[in-house]
C-alpha cells in the first residue's frame, strides 16, 4: 500500500506504522467501564474511539480480535488501594447486591453503546470471571521475585522492578520524582514503599466480594484485570492496548509493570489513549455540577441543557474533534453539529438524484485518495469530515446542474460516501420521528405552495404573497419560476 496506516504510540510518542505481530491477525484491548454508574460522555468518547479503530481496522482487511472488558470488582475509590470498592459502595446506597448493580450498569452501558452505533467487541470479560486467572499472574510475579505478601494482601515491587526494568516508560514519570511527591508512608501502611501497588487485597469480615486465595480471603486488584484478560484472550504479544488518557497513569503503567514482571514480555506494541471532554471549558465532575449522562443528553434531560439531543449527533460531534485532542461539549457546539450532521445527509440522499452525463468531468478518485489518507494519518476523523464536506459541496453543484459527472465517477462517489460515514465513522441515518416529521411537513408546505399556484392562477396575487410571507417566516424560502416554484428551508 502507497499510503499505510500511522497510528501514535504513547509508549514512543510519535506516530508509527501499524505492523502487527502476526497479519492479518490483530488483537486489540480496550479498557471498558467499572459498571457502578450511568455512562457519561467520557465513556461515549473512549468507545467511540476505539469503535473507529475496530471498523477501520476491519475495513482495511485485517482479522481483529477485539476484547473491551467490564470491571465488576476491584476498582477502589479514587482509583487507589484504599478506600471502598465503588460496586460495594453503590450497592450499600442502594440496598442491592453487588451484582445487581453490575448487571444494572451494565445492560443501561450497553443499551447506550448500542444508540451511539459502536459495534460489541468480540470477548467482553468481566473481572470477577477471571479470579483463578488472576491469582495464577499473582503467583507468577512473586515466583518471580516482583511482589510480597504482607498479611493476607499481595502487594507490587515497584522499587525492584524499577531497578531491573525501569517503571514508568509510558507515562514518562521517575521513580524519584514520584517518590518525592509522595506522602511518607505514616507507618499504618504495609506497603514497603508508597508506590507498591495492590494486587490482591484481603477482605476485611464485612466485605462481600471475596474470593478465597492461598493469601486468605480477597480480591483482585483492579490493574491485575487487564493484564490477566489481556493476555488471556490476546496472547502474550497483543498489538494495540488503549483507553482513556486517564487510565494511563497508574492503571497502564501498572500492566506494563504486571505484564513484564509476570512473563518477561513487554506485551503490547501500541497504546493508543483517546482526550478528555471537558464541559463549558471546564473539567467535567459530579462535584461540579457538570456531570452529563448518556441517558440525560439522548432523553432524559439536564439543567445545563435546553433540549436532548440524537446519540448519532453526539457520535458525529465527537468524531469531529481528533481523539487525542480535547474536546470541549456545549450545547452551541452539538446544535452545530446537528446542523453538519443534516448537512451531510441531505447529501448523500441527494446522490440518488443525480443525472449521469457520457461526457462528465467530475472525477472522484481524488476525494476517495484523500479520505483514505486521513484515516491512515492517525485516524484523522476531523480531516476525513472536511473531505467529504468538499463532496457535499460537489453533490449540490452536480444536482444544481452546474457540473456534470459521468455513471463510473458517480459510483465511485457513493461508495465513498457509504464506505466512511456509514462503515468508518459509524454514523447512521438517526431520528426517524423526525425524519417522518420532516416529510409530514414537507407534505403540508407542498400542499400550501400548490394552494398558492392556483390563488395566483386566479390572480389573487394578494393572498399568493400572504401565503409566501407565512411561510417565509416559518424558514422556507420560495422562488417562482416559469413552471411552478422551487423551496428549501433556511
Ligand atoms: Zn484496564
Amino acid at each position: 500500500m502507497e499510503n499505510p496506516l500511522h497510528i501514535y504510540n504513547t509508549l514512543s510518542r510519535k506516530k508509527e506504522l501499524f505492523e502487527p505481530h502476526e497479519p492479518p491477525f490483530v488483537g486489540l484491548y480496550a479498557c471498558g467501564p467499572t459498571v457502578y454508574g450511568d455512562a457519561h460522555l467520557g465513556h461515549a468518547r473512549q468507545a467511540i474511539t476505539f469503535d473507529v479503530l475496530f471498523r477501520y481496522l476491519s475495513h482495511l482487511g485485517y482479522k481483529v480480535r477485539y476484547v473491551r472488558n467490564i470491571t465488576d470488582v476491584g476498582h477502589l475509590e479514587n482509583d487507589a488501594d484504599e478506600g471502598e470498592d465503588k460496586i460495594l459502595k453503590k450497592a450499600r446506597l442502594e440496598k442491592l447486591e453487588p451484582m445487581e448493580v453490575v448487571q444494572h450498569f451494565m445492560n443501561a452501558y450497553h443499551r447506550n453503546m448500542d444508540e451511539l452505533n459502536v459495534l460489541r467487541p468480540g470477548i467482553e470479560p468481566r473481572a470477577s470471571g477471571h479470579i483463578i486467572e488472576q491469582q495464577q499472574l499473582v503467583e507468577k510475579i512473586i515466583n518471580a521475585g516482583f511482589a510480597y505478601e504482607v498479611n493476607g494482601s499481595v502487594y507490587f515491587d515497584v522499587i525492584k522492578f524499577n531497578e531491573k526494568y525501569g517503571y514508568g516508560k509510558l507515562s514518562g514519570r521517575k521513580v524519584e520524582d514520584l517518590l518525592s511527591n509522595t506522602r511518607d508512608l505514616d507507618g499504618q501502611s504495609e506497603k514497603h514503599n508508597p508506590l507498591d501497588f495492590a494486587l490482591w487485597k484481603k477482605a476485611d469480615p464485612t466485605h462481600i466480594m471475596r474470593w478465597p486465595s492461598q493469601w486468605g480471603d480477597g480480591y483482585p486488584g483492579w490493574h491485575l484485570e487487564c493484564s490477566t484478560m489481556s493476555i488471556k484472550y490476546l496472547g502474550e504479544h497483543i498489538d494495540i492496548h488503549g483507553g482513556g488518557m486517564d487510565l494511563l497513569f497508574p492503571h497502564h503503567e501498572c500492566e506494563i509493570a504486571q505484564n513484564i514482571a509476570g512473563s518477561g514480555s513487554a506485551a503490547v506494541k501500541y497504546w493508543m489513549h483517546n482526550n478528555m471532554i471537558t464541559i463549558n471549558g471546564q473539567k467535567m465532575g459530579r462535584s461540579l455540577g457538570n456531570f452529563i449522562t448518556l441517558d440525560e443528553l439522548f432523553s432524559k434531560g439536564h439543567k445545563l441543557l435546553n433540549r436532548t439531543f440524537d446519540p448519532m449527533i453526539i457520535r458525529f460531534f465527537i468524531l469531529q474533534a481528533h481523539y487525542r485532542s480535547t474536546l470541549d461539549f456545549s450545547e452551541e457546539a452539538l446544535s452545530a453539529a446537528e446542523k453538519g450532521l443534516h448537512r451531510l445527509f441531505n447529501a448523500i440522499a441527494l446522490l440518488d438524484k443525480i443525472k449521469v452525463s457520457k461526457n462528465g468531468v467530475v472525477r472522484a478518485d481524488e476525494l476517495k485518495e484523500r479520505c483514505i489518507a486521513a484515516m491512515n494519518d492517525d485516524l484523522n476523523a476531523p480531516v476525513l469530515i472536511s473531505h467529504l464536506f468538499d463532496g457535499v459541496k460537489m453533490i449540490h453543484s452536480l444536482n444544481d446542474e452546474r457540473v456534470t459527472i459521468d455513471e463510473e465517477n458517480l459510483q465511485l462517489v457513493k461508495e465513498v460516501f457509504h464506505t466512511f460515514v456509514f462503515d468508518i465513522l459509524g454514523l447512521s441515518p438517526y431520528n426517524k420521528v423526525s425524519e417522518e416529521n420532516d416529510d409530514l411537513s414537507g407534505n403540508i408546505i407542498e400542499a400550501m405552495l400548490n394552494v398558492r399556484m392556483q390563488v395566483k392562477e386566479r390572480k389573487d396575487w394578494q393572498t399568493a404573497d400572504e401565503i409566501r410571507d407565512a411561510l417565509q417566516e416559518l424558514g422556507v424560502i420560495i422562488k417562482d419560476r416559469k413552471d411552478g416554484f422551487d423551496w428549501n428551508i433556511e
